[in-house]
């Protein structure tokens, strides 16, 4: 076998596996196809305090375009926006070209190889069980194969791991990173409105006070075509400028696969649907899942058993960790789904601490943390 572990896709979940097999002193090699981490940019940038912790990440690195203490939701009603104010986040906006390149980096400090420009066909199987990656440079065989390629995650697939996406389980996303003035500096800003932005929202999450990413994840939409009428109508009210770059992508919104390993392999992040289902953030779980399959992935190969048996542990525990923050994503999304801009108005008009509430009901804790 010529590596403990093979790990593909060089994104958050992949970086992260890689940096903690390499820990336990595992040969570990990372396939990626770009020529460069971290680019293009998929990504809203929004990110707990908590996972940038937990993931060993330090919070004052130029990856860091702002510090957010607070969230607000925007909502339209006849009279003009209103908006409800959340305090007790604690985040940050970052800058993923950076992050996701540190991490990367961190990992190859570590001992793990990177091989760039080189995109992973299909898993190698023999005897039933997965022994490496057919790649577009040749094949490399690994006692585990770690599948952290994304929301497409062909080699997900092709081991019969990762279903096709349903339409339904699908949020496609528009974003500028735009260069003008942002009305609030410090806080995550959503809105919020059914009627014109079915299955998702829009934010603004700012860098700077002169800096946001502004965007729009929808379904059965245009996403693009909504942004550009939201920034001309209600979000003209929170920021202002100019686009210096357009961000494009989707979001599984369908929960995690049920089956996250078999022989001779894990599926982590996007690939495995470890999105949480009512927010669409997916970089806290990428990063606890990632830590996860490297370590499982490690000690499962310096044992050499890399049966589903053993790496079962690593399912086990993301849903530990997890599992609570999935179910409770799915259920807030279907109750989402049902209420209108005016239920929620209505509703939390009479809250007097939106915090409390959220914070006694697990709600802040649960969605913030996934
Ligand atoms: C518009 C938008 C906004 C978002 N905003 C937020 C947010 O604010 N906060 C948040 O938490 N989440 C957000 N998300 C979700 C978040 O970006 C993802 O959950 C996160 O990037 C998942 O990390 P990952 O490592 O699993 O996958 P990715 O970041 O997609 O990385 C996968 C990597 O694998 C590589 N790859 C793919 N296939 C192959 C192959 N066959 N061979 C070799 N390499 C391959 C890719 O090039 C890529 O580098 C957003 C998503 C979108 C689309």
């Amino acid at each position: 076998v010529e590596y403990d572990v093979v790990v593909v896709g060089a994104g958050p979940a992949g970086s992260m596996a890689a940096w903690a097999a390499a820990r336990e002193g595992c040969d570990v090699l990372i396939l990626e196809r770009r020529a460069e981490i971290g680019v293009p940019k998929q990504c809203a940038e929004g990110i707990s305090a908590r996972a940038l912790r937990e993931a060993e990440v330090p919070a004052d690195g130029p990856w860091i375009a702002q510090e957010i203490r607070r969230g607000v939701l925007a909502l339209p009603t006849p009279d003009g926006i209103e908006t409800f104010e959340v305090g007790g986040i604690r985040g940050f906006v970052l800058e993923r070209k950076l992050f996701d390149r540190w991490l990367a980096i961190r990992a190859v400090e570590e001992g793990a190889e990177l091989r760039l420009l080189v995109e992973a066909r299909g898993v190698i199987r023999e005897e039933g069980r997965v022994v490496g990656v057919e790649t577009t440079s040749g094949s490399v065989r690994a006692e585990v194969v770690i599948a952290a390629d994304g929301i497409e995650s062909r080699v997900g697939r092709s081991a019969g791991l990762v279903p096709p996406l349903e339409p339904e389980d699908l949020c496609t996303c528009a974003q500028y990173e735009v260069v003008g003035s942002v009305e609030i500096e410090d806080a995550f800003t959503i809105f919020f409105d059914p009627d014109r932005i079915p299955g998702g929202y829009a934010w603004v999450f700012p860098k700077g006070s002169d800096r946001a990413n502004v965007g729009v994840g929808c379904r059965g939409k245009s996403a693009r075509e909504l942004l550009n009428e939201l920034l001309r109508g209600p979000l003209s009210e929170f920021v202002s400028g100019g686009p210096v770059e357009l961000n494009v992508g989707g979001v599984p919104v369908c929960g995690p696969l049920e089956r996250t390993y078999d022989d001779g392999i894990l599926v982590v992040g996007d690939a495995a649907r470890q999105v949480n289902p009512a927010t669409g953030g997916g970089l806290n779980a990428a990063l606890i899942c990632g830590r996860i399959a490297g370590e499982v992935a490690a000690e499962a190969a310096s044992e050499e058993d890399p049966s589903a048996e053993r790496l079962k542990e690593y399912q086990e525990r993301w849903e530990r960790e997890l599992g609570d923050t999935f179910e409770a994503g799915l259920e807030l999304a279907e109750i989402v789904s049902e209420v209108s801009a005016e239920d929620v108005v209505e509703f939390l008009k009479d809250v007097e601490d939106l915090e409390g509430l959220l914070r006694s009901s697990g709600l802040l804790e649960k969605h913030w943390w996934g």
